[in-house]
């Protein structure tokens, strides 16, 4: 029993990917997205071709059909699996390589089964088998990924899915044997055919949402962090201190502010120059970062001037927390030698906030205490006095 016509689904397939390459196109042409999706639109091509092969079997001499419609699309989509697992990362040479080298195993394994005249059931069986490999190397490739977000992690279930119905296509053809035809109807073909279908959507609606994911990161990225340095600018630090200074007074707990400035940074530009200028404002963050761990929020308040958010951190943690910022600078530079050595001045201010108090009132205590340091003759920590509450 056959719920639907089997060409029909094959034609819509070819029907399917011409529309998409086409929406492809005009997205590549559009977007500020580059990446690998000109590999992707290849990719979409020789499925294309592929399915027009397979539609046109007959009209177009058979063995060709087989052959090259059935290479054309192991390659299509192993492309698209490769760009869908490399959305957001250059993919590494040795790692090409060997996508490479499987495919054309598996392009040089099919045509040779082909020759060796292997029944049409068996054919299916091999390449519904390779498809279900893709799609299993797309989900874990998706979910596995450092950082994978929770966008990608469904995405990686849908490929699931996909491989199981490819799966069940292979057990078709494997059953069926001999006696397979292309479009031979039945309802294990039926489901099969339109898992091929659903495969094109999928795919290359997951390509494209997650494009869409990779441009909205990077737009936050460069909206909320200092392009120099990498760690947050000045906006987005008072956005997030701002959250924690009103948790710090609804728990009644201390908060710190420390404004760092580095000790004659115009010296260290003078003699080294600005692009050594910038990799010290580099390092400095770089270090400060892994010392202050992720509980504390760094960020670049302007120029060489560095500003910390330090939520449930008394004046006693604040200067050890100081003191240890500034012997970590006094210490070589083990891991770069290029990085002159250099000071900073640190200011801070504590208070336990009270309910209407504004963290403007800190940095404001904080950034007198800076310059009482700077006074006192730099590269030395000075704890705001008056802390009020
Ligand atoms: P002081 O100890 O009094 O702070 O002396 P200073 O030389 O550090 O004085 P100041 O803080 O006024 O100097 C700021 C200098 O930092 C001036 C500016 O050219 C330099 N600067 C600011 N932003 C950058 C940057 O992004 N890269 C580089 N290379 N230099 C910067
Ligand atoms: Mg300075
Ligand atoms: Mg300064």
């Amino acid at each position: 029993m056959s719920l639907l016509d089997t060409y029909t689904v094959y034609f819509l397939t070819f029907l399917g990917n011409i529309v998409m390459f086409l929406l492809l196109v005009i997205f590549a042409k559009t977007t500020s997205f580059k990446g690998l999706i000109q590999h992707y639109i290849y990719g979409k091509l020789l499925q294309t071709i592929g399915a027009a092969l397979g539609l046109f079997r007959g009209i177009v001499p058979i063995d060709f059909s087989i052959i090259v419609g059935n290479s054309a699309v192991f390659i299509g989509v192993a492309l698209e699996v490769y760009c869908i697992v490399h959305v957001d990362r250059a993919p590494l040479k040795n790692v090409t390589k060997r996508w490479i080298q499987v495919v054309a195993a598996i392009t040089l394994a099919f045509t040779l089964l082909y020759l060796a005249g292997v029944s049409m059931g068996f054919r299916v069986f091999f390449s519904a088998m390779v498809l279900g490999l893709y799609s299993l190397t797309a989900a874990i490739g998706l979910f596995f990924h450092n950082g994978a977000t929770k966008l990608r992690k469904i995405l990686a279930f849908f490929f699931v899915i996909l491989a199981i119905y490819q799966i069940i296509r292979a057990l078709d053809g494997f059953l069926i044997g001999e006696s397979y035809t292309l479009f031979t109807a039945s309802l294990l073909q039926t489901i099969s055919f339109i898992s091929i279908y659903v495969h094109m959507l999928i795919s290359t609606m997951a390509y494209l949402l997650m494009t869409r994911e990779v441009i909205d990161i990077k737009l936050k990225e460069a909206a909320t962090k200092d392009y120099l340095t990498g760690i947050y600018n000045r906006m987005y630090f008072l956005q997030l201190s701002e959250k924690l200074f009103s948790l710090m007074i609804h728990q009644q707990k201390p908060a710190t502010i420390f404004m760092i400035d580095f000790d004659y940074f115009k010296v260290i530009n003078d003699t080294y120059g600005h692009i050594v200028g910038d990799k010290v404002l580099a390092h400095f963050s770089r270090e400060t970062q892994s010392i202050i761990g992720i509980e504390n929020i760094l960020g670049r308040y302007g120029g060489e001037e560095f500003i910390i958010f330090a939520p449930n951190t008394s004046a006693e943690d604040a200067l050890i927390l100081g003191q240890k910022l500034q012997a970590n600078l006094a210490l070589p530079f083990a891991n770069d030698t290029t990085i002159p050595k250099y000071t900073v001045s640190i200011g801070t201010a504590t208070m336990v906030p009270a309910a209407l108090t504004e963290m403007d009132n800190l940095i404001k205590q904080a950034d007198e205490a800076l310059l009482q340091a700077k006074k006192n003759g730099r590269n030395q920590i000075v704890q705001a006095k008056s802390v009020c509450k």
